[in-house]
């Protein structure tokens, strides 16, 4: 830390981001991202469209793209935002809804930025703690006079909340926003699309990084009403007027006219998913009931640590996190059917269950 860094700074502990080792070539189990590529249509226009406009800035509405996304939810372009990865319309969103007088309020164990964002923006914070099966009680959120954050499916539980929850918890705090995190919804959750017509205070945060294999071209939206679109808006001017950079438009309007090509990919995701989850089962481990792109498993002979780390000596990386409540798990992206075989053969020997 420099002798120049802000005070009110000094105490920030930033999110960590999955580890990209370089000393060999790992199967990379541990961000959540799709192993599958962008569909071919995205390659093709961004090398024949992109790359010499360079010099230009991208269009800072976004129009073209937010048409294409209004169209495929049945809501209008104004419904519709776009950010530099959901991380950002997070962010946008934390500053424009949460202040000293309302305080952010989330799950105990969910996306670990959510309490960075309030450290880095002064914003003060209600921790809920879910039930000791990771469920979420909708009853913990009813008229709780906060900004209410909740990722459905959850991150790292990979555990949905339904829909009747979440509209009881919307109906419940009228004079609150309430954002929706959706990040792997399209691997098995339901969206909370349908709902913004009906609810003001909602605010719908999804991402073309998981289940639209674009993680590295940073494309986020979320959906509302207007008015919330008008004040996130307001702070995205406020920060970066071109947030979203002119390949990552163009790859995003060719994925939304892809959509067959996504769907296919997920439905492979999950049918991964399932095929791994007997696999984790038949070695032992426990799982919450998953319907994101990753499994949440603990093993009752091994810790998490432990299985972690001879799971990279082995060449495989997946996510521990050392927190309270979770640090026996493992979060394990849902890779190819051959890495997810590798995952289990690995587990196998480190566990002595060979055959
Ligand atoms: N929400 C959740 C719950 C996540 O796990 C992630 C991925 N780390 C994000 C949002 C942000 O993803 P991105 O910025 O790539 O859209």
């Amino acid at each position: 830390m420099s002798r120049f860094l802000s005070k009110r700074l000094s105490d920030l502990v930033p999110y960590v981001p999955g580890e990209q080792p370089t000393d060999m070539a790992y199967i990379k189990l541990n961000t959540n991202e799709s192993p599958y590529p962008p569909s071919p249509m995205v390659l093709e226009r961004l090398v024949s469209a992109a790359l010499d406009k360079l010099n230009l800035y991208p269009d800072p509405t976004g129009k073209a793209l937010r048409q294409k996304i209004a169209a495929q939810y049945g809501l209008e372009p104004e419904n519709v935002f776009l950010s530099n990865g959901s991380d950002e319309a997070l962010a946008f969103a934390f500053m424009a809804f949460c202040d000293e007088k309302t305080p952010a309020a989330f799950a105990d164990v969910t996306y670990g930025f959510y309490p960075v964002y309030c450290d880095l923006f002064g914003i003060p914070r209600a921790v809920i703690p879910l039930r000791s099966d990771f469920t979420l009680c909708a009853d913990d959120y009813v008229g709780i006079g906060k900004t209410i954050i909740i990722a459905n499916p959850n991150a790292p539980t990979g555990l949905a909340v339904s829909l009747d929850a979440i509209e009881k918890i919307l109906a419940a705090n009228p004079d609150n926003v309430v954002i929706v995190d959706e990040a792997y919804v399209d691997f098995g959750g339901d969206t909370a699309v349908g709902l913004i017509q009906k609810y003001d205070n909602l605010l719908v945060v999804q991402t073309c990084s998981k289940s639209r294999s674009l993680a590295g071209a940073r494309l986020g939206f979320a959906f509302g009403c207007k008015a919330l679109i008008d004040d996130i808006d307001a702070v995205r001017y406020s920060f970066n007027s071109y947030n979203v950079s002119r390949p990552a438009l163009l790859a995003g309007e060719a994925a939304f006219d892809d959509a067959a090509y996504y769907d296919a990919m997920c439905r492979r995701v999950i049918a991964t998913r399932e095929k791994t989850a007997e696999g984790l089962k038949a070695l032992g481990f426990q799982m919450t009931a998953s319907v994101a792109n990753f499994l949440f498993a603990r093993h009752p002979e091994a810790s998490g640590g432990d299985l972690y780390r001879q799971l990279k000596a082995r060449g495989i990386l997946v996510r521990h996190f050392d927190k309270n409540r979770i640090s026996d798990y493992l979060r394990i992206t849902i890779g190819t059917p051959e890495q997810m075989k590798a995952l289990l053969s690995a587990l196998a020997v480190i566990l002595g269950r060979e055959t």
